[in-house]
């Protein structure tokens, strides 16, 4: 088992870079601790993929360094590094029975028959493919192949890391469920390091201790699912985890102060008085945003009951502002004012939280 570090990583496809935009990863730091759950959670296109790679090896960083246990590996092939790494597509052998396709990884390693049988049976149940066991993987469905490989991932325990790249994109909902669930058991009997890779953010929610979320190939934040919730440092984490999202409206600083539309709000942030920010905003999830007597006059769009909540949507003279409330609750029609609960306010500069 290893701790894993990246140190000052940088990833470009292209031989020369001019902008940031030539950057399939910038800047990336950060410790993946020895029997962590992870997962990394960002939309499609924002090096999630590339990120793997550079860790499996099979992509050499532009720049950066990779340590395993803090020794560099950096250079070391992919067999050297021995990881697990399930990829979103099945790779699994065709002509193969589907108990052989899992029973390959464990006799390249030279385990003995009888330990190899008892293993590969397990992992089969694990993933609800006993009664295929002895069928040829070629007649399967996408979602049976996509559970080979990744029983052929988690059939071996001496693996250094297990990474998963949006493993379940091919599995019908239901089971995506189910297996979403094992996984995660999975980590709590065998700990192994466990990275998982996800656009979605309930699966990333469900699975990880630790969520990394990436915008653009930079990580813009590292934490538990409550900390990503209760204080993103990055607008894009707010607007992308939370349903819906969190309000990201525009105001401006007088004196260290934060104004919307005209009106002074109060934050949880420490705005200096001479911040040389090209953009300010204030970050309220909807969950904190409430009706008051005075605050922002806003006008009512829209109301949504979804039966537990409503949505309301609202509109200052700086943007839209979302609320969530309880279904019961009398929502005012016309023109109201907001208030935002000030432990849960940010202020944000240039897209990143002032503290
Ligand atoms: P994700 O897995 O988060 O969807 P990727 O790591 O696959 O993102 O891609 C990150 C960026 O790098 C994207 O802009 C993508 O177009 C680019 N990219 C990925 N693979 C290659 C490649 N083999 N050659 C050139 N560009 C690539
Ligand atoms: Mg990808």
């Amino acid at each position: 088992m290893s701790k894993i570090t990246l140190k000052d990583l940088s990833h470009s496809y292209l031989e020369k870079q001019n902008s940031n935009d030539d950057w399939a990863l910038r800047n990336i730091n950060i410790d993946w601790k020895d029997g962590g759950a992870y997962a990394l959670l960002g939309p499609s296109g924002c090096g999630k993929t590339t990120l793997l790679n550079i860790i499996s090896g099979l992509l050499n960083p532009t720049k950066g360094k990779v340590f395993f246990n803090n020794e560099d590996i950096t250079l070391k092939t992919p067999v050297e590094r021995n990881i697990a790494q399930i990829f979103q597509f099945p790779v699994i052998y065709d002509t193969m029975t589907v108990y052989n396709n899992l029973a390959f990884p464990l006799k390249n390693r030279g385990m003995p028959p009888n330990e190899i049988d008892k293993r590969v049976k397990e992992i089969a149940e694990m993933l609800e493919l006993t009664k295929t066991l002895y069928n040829r993987a070629s007649g399967l469905t996408a979602d049976g192949k996509q559970k080979i490989s990744l029983g052929r991932g988690l059939a071996r325990s001496d693996v250094n890391v297990i990474m998963f790249d949006e493993p379940l994109t091919v599995i019908d909902p239901h089971l995506k469920w189910v297996l979403r669930s094992k996984l995660k058991e999975l980590h709590q009997k065998i700990n192994r390091t466990m990275i998982y890779v996800t656009h979605d953010q309930t699966e990333a929610l469900t699975f990880a201790d630790q969520v990394v979320v990436m915008h653009e190939g930079e990580i813009v934040q590292t934490g538990t699912p409550v900390e990503l919730f209760e204080k993103p440092k990055h607008t894009f984490v707010g607007y992308f985890i939370g349903s819906p999202g969190m309000n990201i409206i525009p105001c401006e600083i007088q004196n260290g102060t934060a104004e919307v539309a005209g009106i002074k709000i109060p934050t949880n942030s420490e705005i200096k008085q001479k911040s040389n920010f090209s953009k300010t905003e204030i970050g309220i999830r909807p969950e904190f945003v409430s009706f008051s007597k005075d605050g922002i006059p806003v006008k009512i769009i829209k109301v949504s009951n979804t039966g537990r909540h409503k949505i309301i949507d609202t509109e200052c003279k700086n943007g839209k502002i979302k609320i969530l409330s309880h279904s019961s609750k009398e929502i005012p029609s016309g023109s109201a004012f907001l208030s935002f609960d000030k432990k849960y306010t940010y202020a944000y500069g240039d897209s990143r939280i002032i503290e």
